[in-house]
């Protein structure tokens, strides 16, 4: 007879910010016996993986961090991503989590097992894990796109993704070519530009860039950050205030509020003018689509590279690799040594989920996003998946630090946790009817936003899923997700024991 397998409480997929923060909920609720599965070789997620040149992070670091663990030491308003990496050695450690992490294992698929009423868990080097509840952090930046450009696996020089950044390759003299002008490229090309004998940028969509008001946290701040924490809370507490403004009227209530986006549209134009002369360039730069329909960025230092000679923005598409060159659409040949793809992640074919995630009677999840919509219940539950916290779903991205995502949805297996632990239930599952209301409020939401309002047919932006529809930010307030978070209500689940 076969061994009765051993069921843990938790099997967490992900060590980035999502996966520990799950695991500090679940502990904070007495489940113990918790294994975090992660394919990389370290924890960290995206700032272990991302370590390209000129990496830091875009939202304010007072607020880009756990509230119940603040960083007095970050040395700038944006942080660099080294020090995001620290930050999540630092959390790991302190919360005793690297000893349940295992590295080096993928995930294949998560199937729910109905006898047992657990889930199963198989990986690609086959073995199997059991567990009452399955969590998956995955994130939702983590599958590096490949553009699907004709020669691309015959380049013979080397190629480099920003994703998998090779520290050691030595751009000094190269002729270098960069495909993309996303959030990524934005940081990388004033780093790289150079040192490189030619940069060759391609760009297929302009990006709005507005300045950037950084700069480094003096050692006397850090100190009163240290010592009166209360002072930081502060300054997170304005942080997500000016976040929850511009999300809110940039985004949100675009169809009320698109004076806003116009503003910014005026801003990032004067910041363009500023610092390009050359008027056919400042063309090129300028985006045709409203401020808000893909993700903006800032930098004091991206347009400025385009005046240098040494650095060439194109425009005109690709055609084709070939082993040593960029061929474009007019016939030319741009020869070069290395190719950096600065071309993003795949968010709707091959992640949503980043694994194969198979529910009661079967249900495919992967399959139902496609073939009916996407959609998760207050961004974190599916119907038809029980036991199942969903942390990177349609819909649960909430405002713009992830971390404001993170804690909302800690908060909801907080009370959904704990409502169980009191009726003594074993296992959970959103109904149809709360989900099928959640996701007609968040449609119906929508159609307020700079995603159906604004013009945003040109964006080729990564909200929007193979559908057309934005489905992947949360289309409400922060205030609005943590106040759900902590009361929607029981009903919506069922439970049993
Ligand atoms: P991205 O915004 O998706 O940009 C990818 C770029 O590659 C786009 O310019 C895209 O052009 C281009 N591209 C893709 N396939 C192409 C093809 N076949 N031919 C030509 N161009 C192609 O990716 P990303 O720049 O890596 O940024 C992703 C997200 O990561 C950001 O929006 C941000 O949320 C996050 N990020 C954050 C930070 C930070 O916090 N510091 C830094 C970097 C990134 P199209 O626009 O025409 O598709």
């Amino acid at each position: 007879m076969a061994a009765t397998p051993h069921v843990h409480d938790a099997v967490i997929v992900g060590a980035g910010f999502g996966g520990m923060g799950a695991a500090i909920a679940l502990r904070r609720r007495g489940l113990d016996d918790l294994v975090i599965l992660e394919r990389e070789d370290d924890l960290g997620g995206t700032w272990h993986v991302n370590h390209y040149p000129g990496l830091a992070v875009d939202i304010p670091s007072a607020t880009y961090s756990y509230s119940f663990e603040p960083n007095p030491y970050w040395s700038r308003l944006y942080a660099p991503g080294t020090e995001l990496k620290r930050y999540a050695l630092h959390v790991a450690d302190k919360y005793d989590l690297r000893r349940i992490m295992r590295f080096g294992t993928v995930v294949e698929q998560a199937a729910w097992d109905e006898r047992a009423r657990h889930w199963t868990v198989a990986t690609r080097d086959g073995d199997e894990l059991h567990a009452r509840f399955l969590l998956t952090a995955t994130g939702f930046l983590s599958q590096p796109r490949r553009p699907d450009i004709e020669g691309v696996d015959d380049f013979a020089g080397t190629v480099l993704h920003t994703a998998d950044w090779d520290d050691e390759h030595d751009l000094t003299d190269e002729r270098v070519a960069v495909i993309g002008t996303g959030a990524t490229a934005v940081q990388l090309i004033p780093e790289i530009a150079p040192a490189t004998r030619h940069l060759t940028v391609f760009q297929r969509t302009a990006i709005w860039v507005t300045p950037k008001l950084d700069g480094p946290v003096p050692r006397p701040l850090q100190g009163l950050y240290a010592k009166l924490p209360f002072t930081q809370r502060v300054a997170r507490h304005v942080g997500s205030a000016v976040l929850e403004a511009i999300m809110v009227t940039g985004v949100l209530k675009f169809r009320r509020l698109s004076v806003f986006n116009r503003g910014a549209e005026r801003l990032a134009t004067r910041h363009l003018h500023k610092q390009v002369k050359d008027p056919a360039l400042r063309r090129q730069l300028t985006p045709d689509y409203t401020f808000g329909c893909k993700r903006p960025t800032f930098s004091n230092n991206y347009f400025p590279t385009f005046n240098r000679d040494d650095v060439t923005l194109e425009t005109t598409s690709i055609e084709r690799i070939e082993p040593d060159a960029v061929v474009t659409t007019d016939g030319t040949r741009h020869e070069i040594d290395t190719l950096v793809l600065a071309t993003g992640f795949n968010l709707w074919d091959t992640n949503f989920p980043a694994l194969r995630i198979v529910g009661a009677g079967g249900k495919d999840l992967g399959e139902f996003w496609r073939t009916s919509r996407f959609q998760a219940y207050e961004g974190v539950s599916v119907p038809g998946f029980p036991n199942f916290f969903s942390l990177n779903s349609p819909y649960s991205y909430s405002g713009l630090s992830y971390f404001t995502t993170i804690e909302s949805q800690m908060a909801h297996m907080d009370r959904l946790l704990g409502e169980m632990q009191r009726r003594g239930a074993t296992t959970f599952e959103v109904t149809e009817q709360a989900n099928a209301r959640f996701l007609e409020r968040m449609t119906r939401r929508l159609d307020d936003s700079v995603f159906l309002r604004g013009s945003c047919a040109t964006s080729r932006s990564y909200y929007f899923n193979q559908h057309g529809e934005a489905t992947l930010l949360r289309p409400t307030s922060t205030l609005n997700a943590f106040r759900e978070a902590h009361r929607f209500p029981l009903e919506d689940y069922d439970l049993a024991s």
